[in-house]
């Protein structure tokens, strides 16, 4: 049974006053139709429909998109008022919603609880100045403490957002915002490398020479030092990375090539390899001189399976090349949690008794 699922509903922040470089909310609330209450019925309708049995253990209904507080507060209410009719009623469980840093205070948090809202997740993106600043964000890192500080003392489940690779940011400076992530303690997380969508500021940067993406392989690098972080904190990761429906949803088109399909697995499997060839090194230093082939089985959850072989077979082919005194096969284990392995030297007890 799928755990967890969330019906998604994208509310464009027409007449957004910011002008963060890698957005293009202006030009696509220039030429679509606002979303009303009634679509938000619809929308959620429809997706009831397709959901699988049985029902997910929770399902939530989520706005995402602009600024959801940064909307008039009764048209807040009026999108609120429909998920909170759902909830209600006990078809959906939690009511969630994503927003700007600099968009909270005690009266849009006061509304937000009387809708019964439960999750608020911030775009923070940097909590370096300067990248927040080349960025056009428009806010600080000082509204980031307080506003976080606000939703939890309000009792909301908190996520944060972060982006890798904005203009002006560095290995260095994503670890800082991955630390002080750690530092205010939300319960959610999203990573999202940046990408360039055109009719951006950020793709004429980039056109112009302003700006250079990531290179997949260092998007991974510093999205992986900063997954580590979080993770090794117990913060849930709910995202890494766009997934291409995203992208095609809102109606944007990529420029150059900043968009991994598989973002998420180039991550986790580059983790899983770093964890693998620890434990391996060990065993193997641990063991005498042997001769033959070692058959070895290297065991993971049934849900990290495909991290621990890899985006395209990338970590087996990593394996057999770097271990050619190993036999190694690949096998689940539904005893060990996500991302811990196991590994099996078949015979290794009688090496030990040949060399005592
Ligand atoms: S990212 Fe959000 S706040 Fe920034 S310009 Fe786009 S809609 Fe406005």
């Amino acid at each position: 049974m799928k755990k967890h699922a969330i019906i998604p509903i994208f509310i464009p922040h027409k007449g957004c006053p910011n002008d963060c470089v890698f957005c293009n909310q202006k030009k696509i609330t220039a030429h679509t139709k606002a979303v009303t209450p009634e679509d938000v019925r619809a929308t959620v309708d429809q997706w009831l429909t397709t959901l699988s049995q049985p029902k997910p253990e929770t399902l939530e209904i989520a706005f995402f998109g602009g600024s959801f507080t940064g909307i008039p507060m009764e048209e807040q209410s009026a999108y609120l008022a429909v998920a909170k009719e759902y909830k209600d009623k006990g078809i959906i469980d939690k009511i969630h919603l994503s927003t700007r840093p600099d968009y909270i205070d005690e009266r849009i948090l006061d509304n937000l609880k009387s809708f019964d809202v439960d999750v608020i997740e911030l775009g923070v993106q940097s909590f370096d100045p300067e990248v927040l600043k080349l960025s056009g964000r428009g806010h600080n890192a000082a509204c980031v403490y307080e506003s976080s500080s606000l939703i939890k003392g309000y009792g909301f489940t908190l996520g944060i957002q972060l982006m890798i690779g904005l203009p002006g940011d560095s290995m260095e400076k994503c670890v800082y915002s991955a630390r002080e992530t750690v530092a205010i303690s939300p319960a959610i997380a999203r990573l999202y490398p940046t990408v360039v969508i055109e009719d951006t500021e950020l793709c004429a940067m980039y056109e112009r020479g302003e700006y250079e993406p990531l290179s997949t392989d260092e998007a991974v690098l510093r999205t992986k030092a900063m997954y580590e972080i979080l993770d090794d904190a117990g913060i849930n990761i709910i995202r890494v990375g766009l997934k291409s429906s995203d992208i095609i949803a809102d109606g944007n088109s990529i420029s150059g090539k900043t968009f991994h399909p598989a973002f998420r697995q180039l991550v986790e499997g580059e983790i899983a390899r770093d964890r693998i060839t620890s434990i391996l090194d060990r065993k193997l230093a641990e063991l005498p001189h042997h001769e033959n082939p070692l058959m070895t089985d290297i065991y993971s959850s049934p849900g990290w399976y495909s991290n621990m072989i890899g985006n395209s077979g990338v970590n087996r082919d990593y394996f057999t090349g770097n271990y050619p005194g190993l036999l190694i096969k690949f096998k689940t284990d539904e005893s060990l949690a996500d991302n811990a392995y196991r590994i099996e030297i078949k015979g290794e007890k009688k090496i030990w008794k040949r060399n005592l």
